[in-house]
């Protein structure tokens, strides 16, 4: 299906793109990033823009920049810079994450903003983001604000960006020393999204749990820290058989209606699979503190 016609724009910085989503704010308006969600939708008719400002020209959204204490990731960076990038693969969890998104051709296209701003409740950087304690930059009409990733993913396909923001960067913070981290996906057989992905942190003194910090996408309308199954682990010994015992208590603070049911898995497989899954992230988070 082609889709319908609309104005194509394509601003060469942030403040020119900013300028378009003001000017253009009465019509049904997109930013298009690697146009690996919108350009589906569009062509399906379920997305059908009047303006589509296009920032692959804008400069400032690429790359990543390494801190002592935290890498800042621009928001036009693709899912394969990321997973191929030591320093992220080594001191934060979202190399792991974007290597288990799509297929070559996908991670070679798709952006680490357009995958946060889209919040598609099956995109696997949402729970990474979360158990990283990130900081989303954006920019709008009244310049520069951040937001913590905890309070950033709202609904499906719901953030809390606004209308003339455009994401410009992720701040990731360092794993601390002594702590390790993991995401684990099953994948759906047809699309290869998550059906169910979970990212855990643990941050020790060397004997306990200090801090834990487990997210999942997939199983819910959109990607959440999963409070009940931390709260079992912190401040007890590091010990993988505490996995399933944490892993049990993963839906305790969810409301049936948040469970996501399609023709892939119902709701009740999916509860399941996020308990196997999350016991496996811990487990795999464990086994990597040696
Ligand atoms: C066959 C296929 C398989 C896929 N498999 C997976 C998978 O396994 N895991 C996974 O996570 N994803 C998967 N995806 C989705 C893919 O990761 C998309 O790239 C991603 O969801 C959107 O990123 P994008 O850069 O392509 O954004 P676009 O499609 O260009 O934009 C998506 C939305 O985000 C908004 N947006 C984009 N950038 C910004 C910004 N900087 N600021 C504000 N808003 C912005 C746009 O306005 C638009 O509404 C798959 C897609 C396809 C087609």
């Amino acid at each position: 299906m082609y889709p319908s016609s609309f104005e194509y724009y394509s601003p060469q910085d942030v403040e020119a793109a900013v300028d378009l989503l003001v000017e253009h704010s009465e019509e049904d308006v997109e930013l298009m990033a690697g146009g690996h969600s919108l350009l589906p939708a569009m062509k399906s008719g379920l997305s059908n823009p009047d303006v589509i400002i296009d920032v692959e020209d804008v400069d400032s959204l690429y790359g990543i920049d390494h801190g002592d204490e935290s890498s800042t990731v621009g928001a036009m960076t693709t899912y394969a810079t990321v997973a191929d990038d030591d320093v992220l693969g080594r001191k934060t969890i979202v190399s792991e994450a974007a290597a288990e998104i799509g297929d070559m051709q996908i991670r070679n296209a798709g952006t680490v903003g357009g995958n946060i701003a889209h919040a598609d409740p099956a995109a696997d950087l949402p729970a990474a983001v979360l158990v990283s304690d990130a900081t989303i930059h954006a920019r709008g009409r009244d310049g520069e604000r951040t937001i913590p990733a905890t309070d950033f993913f709202e609904m499906m396909f719901t953030t809390a960006l606004a209308e003339d923001e455009v994401l410009t960067r992720i701040e990731i913070p360092h794993l601390e020393q002594e702590s390790a981290a993991a995401y684990i996906k099953k994948e759906s057989p047809s699309s290869g999204y998550a059906l169910v992905g979970v990212a855990a942190v643990l941050e020790t003194d060397g004997e306990t749990i200090t801090d834990a910090r487990i997210a999942a996408n997939g199983a819910f309308d959109h990607a959440m820290r999963l409070g009940p199954t931390e709260d079992v682990l912190t401040g007890e010994p590091i010990d993988a058989d505490l996995a399933e015992q944490a892993a049990a208590h993963a839906t305790d603070d969810v409301e049936s209606y948040m469970l996501m049911e399609d023709t892939n898995a119902s709701a009740e497989f999916r509860s399941h699979l996020l308990e196997v899954y999350t016991a496996r992230a811990i487990e795999t988070a464990v086994s990597r503190l040696g």
